[in-house]
C-alpha cells in the first residue's frame, strides 16, 4: 500500500498497459481515474478494476485541451486531489515516410506528445497545491533506437523524453518528479496487430528472449510514483528485456 491516500489519473487506462498500470496503482492504495476516448469504455474499465481498489472512469481525448482540463478537474472533484499523472494514452499510424500522410503525422503527435502536454499542464496545478506530485510519461524504446516505418511515433516518443527532462528541472524544487518509462515489445492490442513474421523477428532480438507483459511496465511505474523514488527525476527507465542496450 505504498500509494495509500494518493489520487492518480491514468490516460488510456481502458486496456493494455494503461489498464495494468491503473490496476497496480489501485492495488497499492491509490484512488484512480482512468480515461479513454469513449466514456463507455472508461466506465467499463473502471468497473473491471473496482475489484482492486477505488477506480472511476471518464471519457477524455487527451489531444483536446478542454477535455484534458476537465479530466483533471474531475479527478480533483472526485478524489479531493491529483498527485499522480501517468501519460500513457498513445496511438500509432505506421507508414514509411514517403507514404506518410500529414494526418498520420499530426494524429500521432497530437495524442502522444501534445496530449501529454495538455494533461501535464492541467495536472501541475493541483500537484503544486499538494506540494507533492509524480508525472510518468509512457515513451518507448522506439524513441531511443528508432524503427523504420514509425518516424511519427518515434518523434513523438522522443519528444516526450525531452519534455520529461525539461519539466523535471522546472518542477524539482516543488516536490514534483517527472520521469519516463520506455517499454520495449509488450503484449497488448497495439503489438498484437503486428504481422506474426515481424513479431517473431522482433522477439528474436530481445536478450531476455520473450515479449514483456503489461504488469511488468506497471511495476516500474508504481515504483517511480512511490515515495521510494523521491530522488529520481528526469530519468527514462527502459522496460524492454534488454532490447535497447548498447
Ligand atoms: P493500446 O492501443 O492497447 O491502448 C491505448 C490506450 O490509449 C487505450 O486505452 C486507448 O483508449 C487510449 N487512447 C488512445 N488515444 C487516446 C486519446 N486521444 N485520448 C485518450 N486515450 C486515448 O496500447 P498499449 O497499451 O500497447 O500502449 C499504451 C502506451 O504504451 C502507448 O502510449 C504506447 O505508445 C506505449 N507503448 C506500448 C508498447 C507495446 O509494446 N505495447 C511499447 C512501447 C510503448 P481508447 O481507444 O478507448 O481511446
Amino acid at each position: 500500500m505504498r500509494l495509500a491516500g494518493k489520487a492518480a489519473l491514468v490516460t488510456g487506462g481502458t486496456r493494455g498497459l494503461g489498464w495494468a498500470i491503473a490496476q497496480r496503482l489501485a492495488q497499492e492504495g491509490a484512488s484512480v481515474l482512468v480515461c479513454g476516448r469513449r466514456e463507455e469504455d472508461a466506465l467499463r474499465a473502471a468497473q473491471e478494476l473496482a475489484a482492486f481498489g477505488r477506480v472511476e472512469g471518464i471519457g477524455c481525448d487527451v489531444g483536446d485541451p478542454e477535455q484534458a482540463e476537465a479530466a483533471v478537474q474531475a479527478c480533483v472533484e472526485r478524489f479531493g486531489a491529483l498527485h499522480i499523472l501517468v501519460n500513457n494514452a498513445g496511438i500509432n499510424r505506421d507508414r514509411f515516410l514517403a507514404r506518410m500522410r500529414e494526418e498520420d503525422w499530426a494524429a500521432v503527435l497530437q495524442t502522444n506528445l501534445t496530449g501529454a502536454y495538455f494533461m501535464a499542464r492541467a495536472a501541475v496545478k493541483p500537484m503544486l497545491k499538494a506540494k507533492w506530485g509524480r508525472i510518468v510519461q509512457i515513451s518507448s524504446v522506439v524513441a531511443l533506437v528508432g524503427t523504420a516505418g514509425q518516424a511519427n511515433y518515434a518523434a513523438a516518443k522522443a519528444g516526450l523524453i525531452g519534455f520529461t527532462r525539461s519539466l523535471a528541472r522546472e518542477l524539482a524544487s516543488r516536490g514534483i518528479t517527472v520521469n519516463a518509462v520506455a517499454p520495449g515489445y509488450i503484449d497488448s492490442e497495439m503489438t498484437r496487430a503486428i504481422p506474426e513474421k515481424e513479431r517473431l523477428a522482433l522477439q528474436s532480438q530481445i536478450p531476455l528472449g520473450r515479449v514483456g507483459q503489461p504488469e511488468e511496465v506497471a511495476a516500474a511505474v508504481a515504483f517511480l510514483v512511490s515515495d521510494e523514488a523521491a530522488y529520481i527525476t528526469g530519468h527514462t527507465l527502459t522496460v524492454d528485456g534488454g532490447l535497447s542496450m548498447y
